[in-house]
Order: structure tokens, then sequence, then C-alpha cells
């Protein structure tokens, strides 16, 4: 059976379904497919920072995350070594407060907001491979559904929201524009009793942790460090050892020990971050399938958020295939390297582990400044939905 969209988003987490949103609301005919289940969780630590929370507030998204009885967080405090440095979180481009919803409440609320505007979203279904024209050119994708059911759907546009190991980049052979070196490994979990209100942050020589708050009373913990270190410890002393070992450095041991953790700790190795070329004709990438950095950065889902925008209105600007769609695309991938290229450079060092407290401290000052340009530039960008109804 033969089916044609305006587009087709593979992949309905934070990018896909953030895309298929802000194009159906605009009148698009969008199919946004995703292999996992609705609802479902993946790896992540959860914080959103003020971009990816002030995003939520314009598509009217946030009522989802605060019905679900995320907490607020109105402070941030950056432990280095045995020095606290906290951080009010000052009401600022619309937002009070930052959340760290769990991907089971996030992804799920874009994507029935998805649904609500109008996208047919597939869940449980692959995407195996593109279409192309005679020219060469992506017209589409073919998909497989868990019982082996497969269909050929056409699209004018094929959107890879597909994550790091994106297929759409993988057939497409997308270049890798600017590469990092860095890769840190984490471990983390959920622990219960915690006395944590904000997000804190954790520095020693070598290792980096953080406790974050989310649903359900729980904080989430993790540590980080190189990943050829956590490699070491994980084989050494499995996960409960690696993550103690690690952990035990920081003053955040002594809290979980006193705290019940809920479930098993979750292992999650890294990869040098990347900027990809992420457009040509009949195709575009957004979130981590075009654009990676370590998690350390807290940052991933918040640029996903951003970048949707960024590209929603990019095909907006010029729907139908074309010279113009090219340079729309163009446009979209030049503000966000733009933007991400110093967050990448900054995220890596932070990645090495290879620093001092003194340093540090540096690094993390300019990744702010990083973020706050970012949210400067896209507070600038009138919301994609604003822009007339094209159908
Ligand atoms: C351990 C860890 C902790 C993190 N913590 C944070 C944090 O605290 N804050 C933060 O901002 N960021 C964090 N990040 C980064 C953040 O999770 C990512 O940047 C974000 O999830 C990117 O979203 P995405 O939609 O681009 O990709 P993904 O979330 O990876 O979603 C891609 C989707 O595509 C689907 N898919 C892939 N291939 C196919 C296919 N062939 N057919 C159909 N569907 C397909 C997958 O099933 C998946 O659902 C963390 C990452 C990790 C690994």
């Amino acid at each position: 059976m033969d089916n044609r969209w305006d587009a087709v988003v593979v992949g309905a987490r934070v990018a896909g379904a953030t895309t298929a949103l802000l194009l159906a609301r605009a009148g698009l005919r969008v199919l946004c497919i995703d292999r996992a289940r609705h609802g479902s969780d993946t790896l992540s630590t959860h914080a959103l920072m003020r971009a990816g929370t002030l995003q939520l507030q314009r598509w009217g998204l946030l009522d989802a995350v605060l019905a679900a009885g995320t907490p607020a967080v109105r402070h941030t405090i950056f432990h280095y070594g045995r020095d606290d440095v906290p951080v009010s979180i000052r009401p600022a481009a619309g937002v009070d407060a930052l959340y760290a919803p769990r991907r089971t409440i996030l992804d799920a609320a874009i994507a029935n907001a998805a649904v609500e505007a109008g996208a047919t979203v597939r869940f449980g279904t692959t995407v195996t491979g593109l279409l192309r024209d005679p020219d060469g050119r992506v017209a589409g994708v073919a998909t497989r559904t868990r019982n082996g059911a497969a269909r050929a759907e056409r699209a004018a546009l094929v959107i890879g929201a597909d994550g790091r190991g994106s297929l759409v980049a993988q057939a497409i052979g997308a270049p890798i524009e600017m590469s990092g070196q860095a890769s840190s490994a984490f471990l983390y979990g959920y622990w219960t009793g915690l006395d944590v209100t904000g997000y804190e942050w954790f520095y020693q020589p070598g290792i980096s942790a953080g406790a974050i708050p989310t649903n359900d009373g729980l904080t989430c913990v993790f540590v980080g460090t190189t990943e050829a270190r956590a490699a070491v410890l994980v084989s050494g002393g499995g996960t409960g050892g690696a993550f103690r070992q690690l952990a035990g450095r920081t003053p955040i041991a002594a809290r979980v020990a006193g705290a019940g953790r809920v479930g098993g700790l979750r292992y999650a190795r890294g990869r040098p971050g990347y900027l990809r070329r992420s457009w040509g004709p009949g195709w575009a990438l957004v979130g981590d399938a075009g654009y990676w950095k370590d998690p350390l950065s807290t940052h991933g889902i918040t640029d996903a958020l951003c970048d949707a925008e960024l590209l929603a209105r990019a095909v907006l600007s010029a729907p139908e295939p074309g010279p113009d769609q090219l340079d729309a695309l163009a446009g979209y991938q030049s503000i966000r390297d733009e933007l991400g290229r110093p967050m990448l450079r900054v995220t890596d060092r932070i990645a090495s582990h290879d620093w001092d407290l003194i340093e540090v401290r540096r690094l993390l000052m300019e990744l702010a400044s990083a973020m706050t340009e970012k949210l400067e530039r896209i507070g600038t960008v009138p919301a994609a939905d604003e822009v007339v109804n094209i159908r």
C-alpha cells in the first residue's frame, strides 16, 4: 500500500514528536514513526534547562509535565570538592523554574500533542530503509511493524529524528562535520527519601556526579567518569561496585547511603560529540541524529526541543521540494551549528574529566554562556506554530 505525506519523521521522542507536532499544527500531513512503545523509557537523567522549559511552555506542553507532579527546580548547587556554590533560578524569559520529567511522561506528552495536532504517530513500527526517486532524491521510507507487515510511505521530506544510531543518517551517508574527542560513561539510578530540592552537581578531579529531583518523589543520581575508567571499575566490581567507588569520592555518597534505591543501576557509555551534515534533497536530521554531545552538558533534550523549532520553521517557510526548501534547510543547520559548536567544544573538555576544580568552574561558566546564547536566540525566534497555517 502506498501513502504520500508532506513529511515523514523517523523517531517520536523529544526531537521527532516535537517536529511532527509543529508541522502538524501548521497544517502539514505528517507521519511520525517509532519502533519503541508509546510512553516507553529511555536512557536519560531528565534535566531540562531554561530554553527547553521555555519551549514546552510556548507550545502549551508544560501543563502536562506539571500535571504529572514533576517537581519545580528553583535552585542549583554546584559542589566543587568541599566548596558549595548555590545559584537561584531567577525568573527570566518567562520561565521561573526548571523541571526534570521522566521520559515516560515528557516524550508521551509531546507525542500525544502531535496526535491532537493532526499528526499520525505510529509506535512499534521500524523504518528499515529509505525510498529514492530515480534521480536519487529521498522520497520516503520503508517500514515494518512488529508482526512483520511491510509498507512504503512516500513523503516530500523525510526527517531523521532517530537518535545517535540514526538509520536515516547512515542510509544517506551524512558526513560528520565536527567531531569531539572525549566521551564519558555514567552510572545512574533512582533514590527515594533523598533531601534534594534542586539540581545538585558535584565535581572532583576525574569524577562528576549529579542529583536531579524527578517524578514520584524520586531523585535521579548519576556518577560519571571517563569511559575507560568506568569500564575498568564495572568489570572489577559490577555496576554497584563502580557506583560506590565513584560516588564515594563525592559528598553524594553519604546522602544516598541514608536513602533507599528504587530499581537497578543503569550503565550508559557515551561517544564523542558530533555535528553532522543535516540536510539534502528530500531529507533533514534533527536531535541527536544530527547533533550529539556528551550528556554532561545536560542539554541534549533542551537542544532537541530548540532545534525542532528551527527545523520546523525552515520547513514551513518552504514546504515544497526545490531550491527554496534547500536554502531554508541549509539556514536551519547554519544556526544550529553556530550555537552548537561552542557548546560541543566545552562539553568535550568537561567530558574528558581532565581538569582541576578551578578549570572545571571556568568550563561550566563557558557552558552557561553557550546556553544563554541559545536561549536568547530561541527567545527571538517566533514559535513555529505562530506562522500562518499553510493549508
Ligand atoms: C545517560 C544519558 C543521560 C542523559 N541525560 C540528559 C539530561 O539530563 N538532560 C538532557 O537534556 N539530555 C540528557 N541526555 C541526552 C538526551 O537524552 C538526548 O539528547 C535526547 O534524548 C535526544 O532526543 P532525540 O529525540 O534526538 O533522540 P532519542 O531520544 O534517541 O529518540 C530517538 C527515537 O528514534 C527511534 N528510532 C531509532 N531508529 C529507528 C528506526 N529505524 N525506526 C523507527 N524508530 C527509530 C528510537 O526508538 C527512539 O525512540 C542524556 C543521554 C544519556 C545517554
